[in-house]
């Protein structure tokens, strides 16, 4: 089967994604560029050396059969597009995470794939999760300026479930949402913090489990062109491009 391969949205993450697999980092034979401003896909395939087609729609990405195709745009373009994408039997990577959850989807279907994100771990606290966890707290921090803030001392922005948060802050917490989709039935308790002594996007996990504690910590930088976004986010998006183009 062709290695193509979609992105939908040519944002931070989706260019960040593209120029891997022009600098061979992915391997793929054809590249399909989609978003709903079509100047940017057009941009930034004229940007590229790979084979490169850029779309009008979902519907015309999914007539080049995909193998694989990777939304990097919105929760909004999870909803619409998601039903669409795996009725044609194509792996549907979602970096959108907060979409799912609202969603209720069955991300058990096979082929929904959500990267670990800005974050990891996800694997021992999955694990965990089958024992029992007793409790588990994610503390996000950043800079008031990648919360759309000007504070100009620390303050909890929020405190509460994982659900709450992902609604309120639908651009800034894929993180809650991946971790509430990995600990699912467990409640996750989110905080907020503005800080303006941090130049990094801060998450801290703190789980209580049957047989032990966990403690995680990633201080990622901010995509320049997104503060939102933490380039780490990106790049897990490639790791699990490359696995799922491997398989045969
Ligand atoms: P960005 O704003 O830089 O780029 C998004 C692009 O998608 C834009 O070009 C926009 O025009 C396009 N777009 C938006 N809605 C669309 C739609 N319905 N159809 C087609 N194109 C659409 O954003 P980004 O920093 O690249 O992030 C992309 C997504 O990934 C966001 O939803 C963000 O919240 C999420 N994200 C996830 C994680 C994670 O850990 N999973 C981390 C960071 C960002």
């Amino acid at each position: 089967m062709e290695k193509t391969l979609g992105i939908i949205g040519c944002g931070a993450i989706g260019t960040v994604i593209a120029k891997a697999v022009d600098n061979k980092i992915v391997e793929c034979d054809k590249l399909l560029l989609y978003d709903r401003i079509f100047e940017k896909a057009e941009r930034l395939g004229k940007s590229l050396a790979t084979s490169t087609i850029v779309v009008k729609s979902i519907d015309e990405m999914i007539t080049f059969n995909p193998k694989v195709i990777v939304e990097a745009a919105s929760q909004q373009a999870v909803k619409e597009y998601l039903n669409k994408i795996l009725s044609h039997n194509i792996h549907l990577i979602v970096l959108s995470v907060g979409a799912l959850l609202d969603l209720g989807t069955n991300i058990k279907d096979y082929k929904i794939h959500i990267p670990s994100g800005a974050i990891g771990g996800l694997d021992a606290i999955s694990s965990a999760t089958l024992a029992g966890i007793d409790e588990a707290i994610l503390t996000t921090r950043k800079n008031p300026r990648s919360l759309g803030r000007e504070d100009k001392d620390e303050a909890v922005v929020y405190e509460g479930p994982a659900e709450e948060a992902v609604k309120l802050f639908p651009r800034n917490i894929n993180v809650a949402a991946t971790l509430a989709l990995a600990i699912h039935p467990t409640k996750l308790k989110v905080r907020i913090v503005s800080d303006p002594n941090v130049k990094r996007n801060v998450h801290e996990i703190k789980v209580k489990w049957k047989y032990g504690e966990m403690f995680f910590s990633f201080m990622n930088e901010p995509h320049p062109e997104n503060p939102k976004t933490s380039a780490l986010a990106a790049w897990s998006a490639i790791n699990l491009i490359k696995k799922l183009l491997a398989e045969t």
